[in-house]
């Protein structure tokens, strides 16, 4: 016991001790809230010993997930099942392991990410003959997105075999969505979002395996709550009606997910829901160094939305925070890379305490260039994904049809290498597998003799697929993946091929197989492997080069860094045009509690850089407001600013910010009685953000009407 709450305060041993009801924690970046909670799961285990089969305990990542896996294991050792330390869609995936059945869909299920729905897509295009783009799958895929916000469409489709409608017309675009449920539905295929409609769908049909649940976690706890959307708050609620222990930890100021669902007060209006909720704050800070804290701190009480708290500083004072100026950005970029250098030569430190943080994708770039000419190591997190690549796509389908056999894959691989069997081929493949309704491989199977598969290449592979079926609950997956590479030429193939790339990103796989296998202690089955690995994006894979970590803000949450770069601190950038285009305070608040994320990754030193401007020209840029808002002496500013361009840049960001209070004074609440010069006056019904309306129902008029919501002349009565 001693150990567990050793090197934990009172108000974290609180929460480590409060193991029974409704127990939050609410707490600033770095404050320690997931070492409380990491500790919190050991205590249960060891001192009150309970089974880790009977606690759930969800994170925002599968990287936070596994990390918190090996620290649980350091504290309670031995060989014990940790799988329920998970994401709420690993979660998910365990649930339907075991009961989906019930939704008639097969135990082996398979998870379709982002590239599976895409080809889906790919196939529907061809079939309908359409031109294929990018443009109108995004489309597509946003609608069904839309489509599955709401559950409902689950029973409709799977317990009363309707397809769901998607809009009346029956245009195009709903024909394609029809086409790519149905297909969904024919490869028994779960995309994220069905993941949790398909557990509430299951829940809500069967009382009695929502019991079951109910049952057997008497324990959960969540990381990052803050973050957590209706739908997840749902989910943690009904799994806690049995026994009533939930344990939930968050900083609303780190809220990053609104656009997508999240929403705080689930957080904040916690004890709303749980009357009896015993609430426990964390005031000291163990991360960063007290000027790290401070503006930290600075910035984030610009927030207009939010209740104060401020963390006090445990570490020694350190150095400044530096704000670095350049006049393009390819001198931010040299800066930043010289920086790097210096700390690694004059101060010894190691290339993977070094993050690099930015606000989008694209932004990763220009840095990237120069640490490839200052010959630095450098890693992406979640930029082009390593699952996304053919090789490994190509890797991962074999095992899929060892272990599914289903028609994704099958497509995928079935000729590569070349066996004969193209696009005529297919056709035939896929007709005879309508008319009778079987799988594109059980069709092969069926008609490896026929004429037009004979002379194919289609008997070796089914002899090799077969072999390996046989074999596939005696191997490790690690195994099971280089026969099947051998077996199949899949392997030669690469060679010959001679992409260098590629041969190591498959070497790359198989050490990520093996390396899995061993963290986990268990003899993990092909589909279980299968399914994990579907929920796995790039950022999860354990690196062992000593190299600079570079990612996007979102993704470095929960994480810590000794030296920290921000780049990109400029206004359209971090806060981000879309943001300061749509003038809603809402919008710049998220912007900033995302530059709070990124600061408070920092430990020992920070550096925020920006510049005038891109070299491929475009508009002169401005330094990022959230700079300005911080008090000038919090920091020591590099590099050469014109007094001017500060001016104009503060005129810039004065003008944009009247421009939001002024909407937002003219805003009006549902509900509010109005009167229009014309239609006299109304009351407002509804307001649509999208088109940026007021619904108004005008007691003159018969229906509502559509008022702008920068119609001026609209006057409150
Ligand atoms: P975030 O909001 O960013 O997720 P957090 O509140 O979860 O932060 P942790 O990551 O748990 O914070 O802790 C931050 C750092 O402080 C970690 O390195 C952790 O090991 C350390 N730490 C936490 N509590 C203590 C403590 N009582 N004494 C010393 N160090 C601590
Ligand atoms: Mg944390």
């Amino acid at each position: 016991m001693e150990e567990l709450l050793s090197g934990l305060n009172p108000s974290q041993q609180e929460a480590v001790v409060s193991t029974e009801g409704y127990v939050r924690v609410i707490a600033g970046a770095g404050s320690g809230k997931t070492r409380a909670l990491t500790h919190r799961y050991a205590f249960i285990v060891k001192e009150l010993g309970i089974d880790p089969a009977n606690i759930l305990s969800v994170t925002f990542t599968n990287k936070a997930a596994h990390e918190m896996r090996r620290r649980v294991k350091k504290m309670i050792g031995g060989e014990q099942d940790t799988g329920f330390i998970t994401t709420y869609h690993g979660f998910c995936v365990r649930v339907l392991r075991e009961d989906i059945h019930r939704l008639f869909y097969p135990k082996n299920f398979i998870i379709l990410d982002v590239e599976d729905q895409k080809n889906l897509l790919r196939e529907i295009f061809e079939e309908m003959e359409l031109k294929l783009n990018d443009k109108t799958f995004k489309r597509i895929l946003g609608k069904i997105g839309i489509l599955k916000g709401n559950p409902h469409y689950v029973q409709q489709m799977i317990l009363r075999g309707e397809m769901p409608t998607v809009n009346d017309s029956g245009d195009l675009d709903s024909q394609i969505i029809q086409q790519y449920l149905k297909k969904q539905k024919r490869v028994y295929g779960l995309d994220f979002d069905d993941l949790l409609n398909f557990v509430f769908t299951l829940f809500d049909q069967n009382k009695e395996v929502l019991e079951k649940w109910q049952n057997r976690l008497f324990y959960l706890q969540v990381d990052e709550f803050q973050d957590s959307s209706l739908k997840q708050f749902e989910l943690v609620k009904m799994l806690a009606g049995k026994h009533d222990n939930l344990f939930v930890v968050g900083d609303p100021d780190q809220t990053i997910y609104e656009w997508r669902g999240a929403d705080p007060k689930y957080m904040v209006d916690f004890d709303q829901y749980f009357p009896e909720v015993q609430t426990i704050f964390l005031k000291e800070n163990y991360r960063s160094t007290p000027e790290i804290l401070s503006l930290g701190n600075t910035l984030i009480r610009n927030n207009y939305f939010r209740v104060d708290k401020d963390m006090v500083a445990t570490n020694p004072p350190g150095v400044k925070v530096v704000h670095y100026h350049g006049k393009d950005e390819i001198q931010e970029a040299k800066w930043i890379v010289s920086k790097i250098k210096e700390l690694s030569t004059e101060k010894n430190v190691n290339l993977s305490n070094i993050a690099i943080l930015y606000r989008a994708n694209y932004l990763s770039r220009y840095v990237e260039q120069e640490l490839i000419a200052g010959d630095i190591e450098y890693k992406i997190f979640g930029g082009f994904k390593f699952f996304d690549r053919t090789e490994i796509k190509d890797a991962l389908a074999h095992l899929r049809m060892i272990g599914f056999a289903d028609d994704l894959s099958f497509t995928r691989i079935i000729n590569v290498p070349k066996r004969q069997i193209g696009k005529k081929r297919m056709a035939f493949l896929r007709e005879k597998a309508e008319e009778e309704g079987l799988s594109l491989y059980e069709t092969l199977k069926k008609y490896k003799e026929h004429e037009r598969l004979r002379r194919t290449g289609a008997k070796e592979f089914i002899d090799a697929i077969e072999y390996l079926k046989t074999i596939s609950r005696k191997r490790k997956v690690s195994e099971l993946l280089q026969e099947a590479m051998q077996l199949t030429g899949y392997e030669e193939y690469r060679r010959e091929d001679g992409d260098q790339e590629r041969l190591d990103n498959m070497a790359e796989l198989l050490h990520s197989i093996v390396q899995y296998e061993q963290t986990m202690g268990e003899d993990i089955r092909l589909d279980e492997y299968l399914q994990l690995i579907a929920l796995y994006t790039d950022d999860d894979r354990e690196d062992h080069i000593d190299s600079v970590k570079l990612m996007t803000i979102h993704t470095a949450k929960g994480l810590e860094y000794p030296y920290v770069f921000v780049i990109g601190m400029t206004e359209s950038i971090l806060p981000h045009d879309r943001a300061l285009r749509q003038r809603k305070e809402r919008g710049l608040e998220e912007e900033r509690r995302l530059a709070y994320v990124a600061v408070t990754r920092a430990e020992c030193e920070l550096y925020l850089t920006e510049s005038e401007g891109f070299q491929n020209g475009g508009q002169k840029k401005y330094p990022s407001r959230f700079i300005f808002e911080v008090d000038e002496e919090l920091y020591e500013r590099i590099g050469e600013i014109d007094k001017s361009l500060i001016e104009e840049a503060k005129d810039f960001i004065l003008s944009s910010h009247r421009l939001e209070k002024d909407i937002s004074a003219d805003h009006f609440d549902i509900g509010t009685r109005v009167e229009h010069p014309v239609f006299g006056e109304g009351r407002i019904e509804e307001i649509d953000e999208k088109k940026n309306n007021y619904m108004i129902f005008f007691d003159r008029l018969k229906a509502p009407r559509p008022i702008s919501r920068h119609f001026k002349k609209l006057k409150k009565v």
